[in-house]
């Protein structure tokens, strides 16, 4: 039996059960909770085996997320999808805080370490990865720079950019997972995060595509990714489709249907229009980037 309430895990007050959601790989009922203050969605008894979830069938895409393929990723990076999304984030990072070759960035829960790698190629700058796992060391033996839980101190306060890809709808406690993030960034800095905007399926979350409960237990509207940001010390920032966003909004659709490499079919289709058209649906750019304003 479900609680009715609980504790908001971004803004405190009380959120109530709206429903449950069969797991398909981890075969149990989520519950789900959302906060009408913050308008906060999240999964009340998360799966929290790390471990388990976050095997090496997961990164093959044999677990909880079928549509993560990290080995071909990082034996292909040629020939992957995931190329248009570096690419993509790439951009849009260099139009909020311009890269040079003098700028730190952190790509957090950096998984494979692809999106380092490219940058490396494409941008000389100072790039690294955290990440932890398996995953990493792995990572680590193809010489990508990914940091270990213990360098992050040593970071404090250094970083220009922190990129998290598709992190915050995994972690549990979103406010401290970005003040662990705010810690890092100097004054000026940037926290540029992509995760699903669950604004639009807000009446019939249950059917969002988005909301797989062993892996994606926190659910972000602009708004309440507003409050946590603030919370966490960040001044939130609208910056809508930056550029850049073509390329993100691209990669994305071309992984739900399941495509691993780049296609003629698709590369001769209009993105810059089609993903103004996807994006009036989705409205991930309506996310906000954070910036750090104040000395901490
Ligand atoms: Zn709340």
């Amino acid at each position: 039996m479900s609680e009715l309430k609980m504790p908001c895990r971004v803004c405190g007050k009380d959120a109530s059960f709206i429903g449950g959601k069969f797991g398909k790989y981890n075969v149990r009922k989520f519950s789900f909770y959302r906060c009408a203050d913050c308008a906060f969605t999240f999964i009340g008894d998360p799966w929290t085996e790390y471990a388990e979830i976050y095997n090496r069938a997961y990164y093959r895409g044999e677990g909880a997320d079928p549509l993560v393929d990290y080995h071909f990723e990082l034996d292909h990076p040629d020939k992957t999808i995931r190329l248009y999304e570096w690419r993509g984030i790439l951009e849009a990072v260099n139009a909020l805080h311009r890269i040079t070759p003098q700028t730190k960035w952190i790509d957090f829960g950096c998984g494979n370490g692809g999106l380092v790698r490219y940058v490396k190629q494409q941008a000389p700058c100072d790039i690294q990865g955290f990440e932890e796992g398996w995953i990493a060391d792995t990572a680590r033996s193809l010489e990508i720079p990914i940091l270990y839980e213990s360098d992050l101190a040593s970071r404090e306060g250094t970083c220009d950019v922190v990129t998290a890809i598709e992190v915050i709808e995994h972690v549990e406690k979103p406010v401290e997972f970005l003040q662990a993030v705010r810690k890092l960034l100097k004054p000026g800095g940037i926290l540029f995060l992509t995760t699903g905007n669950a604004a639009p399926h807000r009446k019939n979350i249950f059917d969002w595509g988005y909301t797989t409960p062993e892996i994606h237990i926190s659910f972000f509207e602009p708004s309440t990714l507003e409050r946590a940001m603030n919370l966490a010390g960040f001044t939130p920032e609208h910056h809508g489709f930056l550029p850049g966003f073509a390329d993100i909004i691209r990669f994305k659709v071309l992984k739900n249907l399941k495509l691993r490499q780049p296609a003629l079919w698709e590369r001769v289709l209009p993105w810059p229009l089609l993903s103004r058209i996807v994006d009036r649906v989705d409205r991930v750019t309506a996310h906000p980037v954070g910036r750090v304003t104040a000395p901490r």
